[in-house]
């Protein structure tokens, strides 16, 4: 029987963030604020290529429950979705680059990058408790939602009013660098937009040559589709040092040609064979990297194209095409993701996120959504593969005050 991953209203995760709040620190915080994860649903291995991806913010929210304090230190208290309850205490001047660089560098590095940069304006330290509906390191930016949670936490309390939409790129900002300077992680911005901006019943379309977030209509019910997440559950191995090589080999042929960026390059995949002679590189690898960038930016360009037509069909093949490009050409699919994507038919299922572990996803008709899980959970089970966790995916709201 397929496991679901349980989430709660955003009105009942408030309520338990106030709770922790009370147990912890013995009194009221002065609010609950809530961020969403979010899943992309094309165009991955692109963001820092300059290329487009289409993700949408996820309606399950991490809490944060916040008020000020006297004592120059934040206090966090936070209890993950699998219940594991994690607990730190950090002087409000020992935060700054690597410091912290653990799970509690999320939420003060990003007070930290949001008042240097004067965004957020924080001139003290802060009670803080965290609950969260995101599942941890699957691929679905539990990273993010615990930033943007803060970030519109901390904006509120240090300026007395909620961000508005001309705030959101600064804290996006604090969010990424939190991220990026204070744990040492590496990321490129998706994450952080698609959680500060995600809007209800739509997509975003996210291009990070230009620099523009735009919402899309992405109304599956209307099209009797729902889109069905699977978590692979399978471990994470050598995923970091395997991120930067698929970067490092995009950046470094970016950085000899003349062109500023990647997106500029014409004929990149034909320039990267020359590029790869003459360093000595495996030709074939860096032209099928590289070629995977290019083709799955102009998918993705495609994919918002028929997403304005309302042509579902072919959103599908190209997710599909997708996978394909992830699994043959970047190499970072895992024999768990692919199970799963051939467990569910193929067409209109893909990896998510940066791979080698994490999730697949898939537009699956709205009536068949239990079968296809049964499916992908037979398939892992076969092949003694851990069984997945899945969830029914709809695009919701951005950061915001729960209460
Ligand atoms: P993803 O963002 O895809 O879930 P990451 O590896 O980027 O995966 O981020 C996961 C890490 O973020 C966790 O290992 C933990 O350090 C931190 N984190 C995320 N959510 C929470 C939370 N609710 N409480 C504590 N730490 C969290
Ligand atoms: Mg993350």
């Amino acid at each position: 029987m397929p496991r679901w991953i349980h989430t709660r209203t955003p009105d009942a995760i408030a309520h338990d963030a106030a709770r922790l709040f009370k147990e912890a620190y013995g009194y009221e915080p002065k609010g609950v604020w809530g961020a969403p994860g979010r899943v992309n649903v094309i165009g991955d291995h692109v963001d820092y290529a300059d290329g487009v991806s289409i993700p949408f913010a996820l309606e399950q929210l991490t809490a944060v429950a916040m008020a000020p304090n006297d004592k120059n230190a934040y206090r966090l208290v936070s209890v993950a979705p699998d219940g594991k309850k994690m607990e730190a205490t950090v002087p409000v001047d020992q935060v700054g680059p690597l410091s912290p660089a653990d799970w509690s560098g999320y939420v003060v590095g990003t007070i930290w990058a949001g008042t240097e940069s004067k965004v957020i304006g924080a001139t003290q330290g802060y009670d803080i408790a965290i609950v969260s509906d995101v599942p941890l390191g699957s691929g679905l930016s539990s990273s993010a939602a615990l930033e943007c949670s803060t970030a519109v936490a901390a904006f509120e309390l240090a300026n007395g009013h909620a961000p508005t939409h001309a705030d959101l790129p600064g804290l996006v900002d604090a969010a990424i660098r939190a991220e990026n300077e204070v744990v040492g992680a590496s990321t490129g911005g998706l994450d952080q937009r698609s959680s500060l901006y995600g809007e209800h019943g739509k997509a975003l379309v996210i291009d990070f040559r230009k620099g523009t977030t735009t919402p899309v209509p992405f109304d599956l019910e209307a099209h009797g589709l729902a889109l069905l997440i699977a978590d692979t559950n399978a471990p994470h191995t050598l995923s970091d040092g395997q991120y930067a090589s698929r970067r490092g080999v995009i950046d470094a042929f970016t950085s000899y040609q003349p062109e500023d960026s990647f997106r500029d390059i014409d004929d990149a995949p034909a320039k990267a064979r020359a590029w790869a002679t003459a360093q000595g590189r495996d030709v074939d690898e860096v032209f099928r990297r590289v070629n995977h960038v290019v083709e799955e930016t102009n998918r993705t360009i495609a994919a918002a194209g028929a997403l304005e037509a309302d042509d579902m069909d072919a959103f599908r093949q190209l997710m599909q095409d997708s996978h394909e490009s992830l699994r043959d050409q970047y190499e970072v699919t895992t024999p768990e993701l692919n199970s799963a994507f051939e467990a569910a038919g193929r067409y209109g299922s893909r990896m998510t996120g940066g791979g080698f572990g994490g999730s697949v996803i898939t537009l699956v008709d709205a009536k068949a959504i239990e079968d296809t899980a049964q499916k992908i959970e037979d398939a892992a089970l076969a092949q003694g593969f851990p069984a997945p966790t899945f969830l029914v995916a709809r695009p919701g709201d951005g950061a915001r005050r729960l209460s």
